[in-house]
């Protein structure tokens, strides 16, 4: 067989979205030779439309801020919790971690396109259109067969270490057989984008998500992201079981949902509903190893819990910095425990997100979230996890975050 043409570089990272942008232009910053491949081209749809405070941190590292704020995003302030009559907001200009404060609620086809294409203004060489199709991990260095869509060409990188940031593609999990099943049960997202006509005057605060709850099934719950121009995202998520018995038709099915919940169908009685309803199921992703000889997974390519407090770009961005500064020292001649210095430590904050979203399932976190009589402490405790700071050990609700849910939710259950 003919061997394939053999390219040398320092550093390949798979994937163009959130994490590989961030980690790539990290690295150019630090004087590293970065190459990119992604296999869609930029702009291209993705999920993901809400951001938290903690994420800023990371883009302005990587030296994007500036361009962020000049992209006319909706701001975002905090989350909104709905369910019947019980509404709740959580401000994330005032939580225990000071932060970033506000964020954004942005299309992600445009936002991934300008951290991309900052990440290329710093110098990182991006190709698109270009799939990771094959990994080999046990010669003297990793060496990854790409194929170029345009024209089915393929050719081989062999570099000094991988960053795999493909997200929902997989890549390395897949090749190199590290996926674990994930310990939430499969649950399906239904979701599109309208024309939302929400009367100003209603009072519906466009600068924060909201989350509703279903009215009588508390495990349903749905997502109202409003951006700049005048659409909002709009999401069902339910467990698989949830979905019997009702339209096939999936905007028919999503509006079924939202009819039975009269505290969103009212902001929504006038929105034009302009857009076909997509499903996605089977998200929550796990893997055995965040790390290997020669590679580290990042964002969505390692874990993925689940989406109801958006933690997702703020998971694959902190995995990013902390891997691109590691990455950057073991280059530089130093030698990187990456199970004591990446994976352990990422997987707390991680690992933080995850007692809040069973919790969120099994009520007692619905339970903190819409008690009425919280002290503010620890309301701006819990802001601060909602706002991304989940890796913040001084938070009280970050440090023992089973044991403080546990007795709060037993106090917000014995005071109604
Ligand atoms: P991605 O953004 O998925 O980027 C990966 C890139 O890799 C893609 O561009 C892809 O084309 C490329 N790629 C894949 N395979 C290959 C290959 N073989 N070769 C080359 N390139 C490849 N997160 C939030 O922060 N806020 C939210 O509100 C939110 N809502 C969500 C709602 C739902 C229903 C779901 C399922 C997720 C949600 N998330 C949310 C999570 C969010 O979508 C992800 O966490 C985030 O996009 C991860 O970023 P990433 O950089 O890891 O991967």
């Amino acid at each position: 067989m003919k061997s394939l043409e053999l390219e040398q570089r320092q550093v390949v990272v798979i994937g163009a979205g959130p994490s590989g942008a961030i980690a790539s232009a990290l690295l150019k910053r630090q004087g590293h030779d970065v190459l990119v491949l992604e296999r869609q081209r930029f702009p291209r749809f993705s999920i993901g439309e809400s951001l938290l405070s903690h994420c800023l941190d990371f883009v302005e590292e990587a030296g994007m801020l500036e361009a962020v704020r000049a992209a006319g995003f909706q701001t975002k302030h905090g989350a909104a919790f709905g369910w019947g009559e019980r509404y709740t907001e959580f401000d994330f200009r005032d939580t225990f971690t000071p932060g970033q404060g506000s964020t954004y609620q942005v299309l992600r086809a445009d936002f991934d396109k300008l951290l991309a294409d900052q990440a290329e203004l710093q110098g990182v060489e991006i190709r698109y259109e270009e799939e990771i199709v094959a990994a080999e991990f046990d010669g003297a260095c990793p060496c990854l067969t790409v194929k170029r869509l345009s024209d089915g060409h393929s050719y081989q990188v062999e570099c000094a270490f991988v960053l795999d940031a493909s997200g929902y593609g997989r890549v390395l999990p897949r090749l190199l057989d590290l996926d674990t099943p994930s310990s939430f049960p499969v649950r399906q997202a239904l979701f599109t984008h309208v024309e939302d006509r929400i009367d100003a005057a209603s009072g519906f605060d466009r600068e924060k998500i909201l989350i509703t709850t279903h009215p009588t099934l508390r495990d349903v719950w749905f997502w109202t992201i409003p951006f700049s121009n005048g659409r909002c995202s709009l999401g069902v998520v339910a467990d698989a079981s949830r979905f019997q018995g009702r339209p096939e038709d999936l905007d028919a099915c999503l509006r079924q949902f939202v009819e039975e919940t009269p505290s969103l169908a009212r902001p929504l009685q006038n929105a034009v509903w302009d857009t076909p309803a997509r499903a996605i199921g089977g998200y929550s992703a796990n893997v055995k190893t965040l790390h290997g000889p020669g590679f580290a997974l990042l964002g969505n390519a390692a874990e993925f819990l689940d989406p109801v407090f958006s933690s997702g770009v703020t998971i694959a961005m902190r995995s990013a910095s902390m891997a691109a500064g590691l990455l950057h020292r073991q280059l530089s001649g130093e030698s990187i425990d990456w199970e004591q210095q990446f994976a352990i430590p990422l997987k707390r904050g991680v690992d933080t997100f995850r007692v809040y979203v069973e919790g969120w399932y099994d009520g007692s976190f619905q339970d903190v979230i819409y008690y009425q009589h919280a002290t503010p402490e620890i309301r701006r405790m819990i802001s601060s996890i909602l706002a991304g700071y989940a890796w913040d050990e001084r938070n009280p609700y970050v440090a023992e975050p089973r044991r403080r849910l546990r007795v709060l939710s037993e106090l917000c259950a014995t005071n109604g």
